[in-house]
């Protein structure tokens, strides 16, 4: 994939059956889908857009932000403003089944960020491309019932995703909360920097999560997932259950099951 083409992740934005991003996301408490992307290139040039609302692929605006502003990130209304004055249409996201699940849930209306497969999940990409060039996405509808305006680390560049060039990427997903606390890409990126292989690094980025919270990680789900310049990749979480995929001239799309902590 070339390093330009990161916004792939458009594909699970628009498909109204993938419950945790763009169309179809499971809605924030008061049941309104607000979405969370970022995008970052070998240049470091990066855009984000936080809390949008009604625009299905978060992920071209977070590209556009790049691309034509001087900013890196716009949220909420002006995220919104800025999607609709480039021609970006909007949309409800809010699909027949999510507001079903929304309803259920409203029935006992708990917030446990707990590491379940419902309630979560984030799409990341990290991009090799045949001159050796990185770059990363990742988009999200963040922790489904959330409060409304809270943000995690998605569109967060440095929590989740980061690019360096020089060194590799990394993206993560799991309770944002979590890995903005340890600037959870970036970390994942400087202890590649540091010698350690991506699968090492994502293993001791986790294991600073559970240093944080020894007795909250065990019901949390925290993974990451690196990439370096030579092309080797890993991937480690606190809880089973993270997997990526993985498409190379050698491997053509197949999913793998990262290792965890517990
Ligand atoms: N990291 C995302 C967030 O906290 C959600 C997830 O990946 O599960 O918004």
């Amino acid at each position: 994939m070339a390093a330009s083409e990161p916004d792939r992740v458009h594909v699970p934005e628009g498909d109204p059956n993938e419950t945790s991003v763009g169309l179809g996301g499971l809605p924030d408490r008061d049941g309104r889908v607000t979405l969370d992307a970022c995008i970052m290139d070998e240049f470091a040039n990066c855009g984000a857009v936080a809390c949008l609302e009604h625009i299905v692929h978060p992920i071209s605006v977070a590209r556009m932000v790049m691309e034509k502003t001087p900013h890196v990130m716009l949220v909420g209304e002006g995220a919104l403003q800025f999607a609709l004055a480039n021609g970006f249409k909007k949309e409800k996201l809010l699909t027949a089944s999510s507001e079903k699940a929304w309803r259920e849930w409203l029935k006992k209306a708990e917030y446990k960020p707990v590491a379940n497969i419902e309630n979560h999940d984030t799409i990341g990409m990290l991009a090799l491309d045949a001159k050796e060039n990185i770059s990363g996405a990742c988009t999200t509808s963040g922790m489904a019932y959330k409060m409304k305006g809270r943000v995690g680390d998605s569109p967060i560049i440095g929590a989740g995703l980061f690019v360096d060039n020089e060194i590799g990427a990394a993206t993560s997903t799991g309770v944002g909360e979590e890995v903005i606390r340890i600037c959870g890409s970036h970390l994942v990126v400087e202890l590649m920097r540091q010698g350690n292989s991506p699968q090492e690094a994502c293993e001791k980025a986790v294991l600073r999560v559970v240093k944080n919270q020894p007795q909250k990680s065990k019901d949390l789900q925290v993974g990451f997932l690196a990439i370096n310049k030579a092309g080797e990749y890993g991937a480690y979480a606190l809880q089973k259950g993270f997997t990526y995929a993985v498409y190379s001239p050698e491997i053509s799309n197949t999913i793998f099951q990262a290792k965890s902590y517990y």
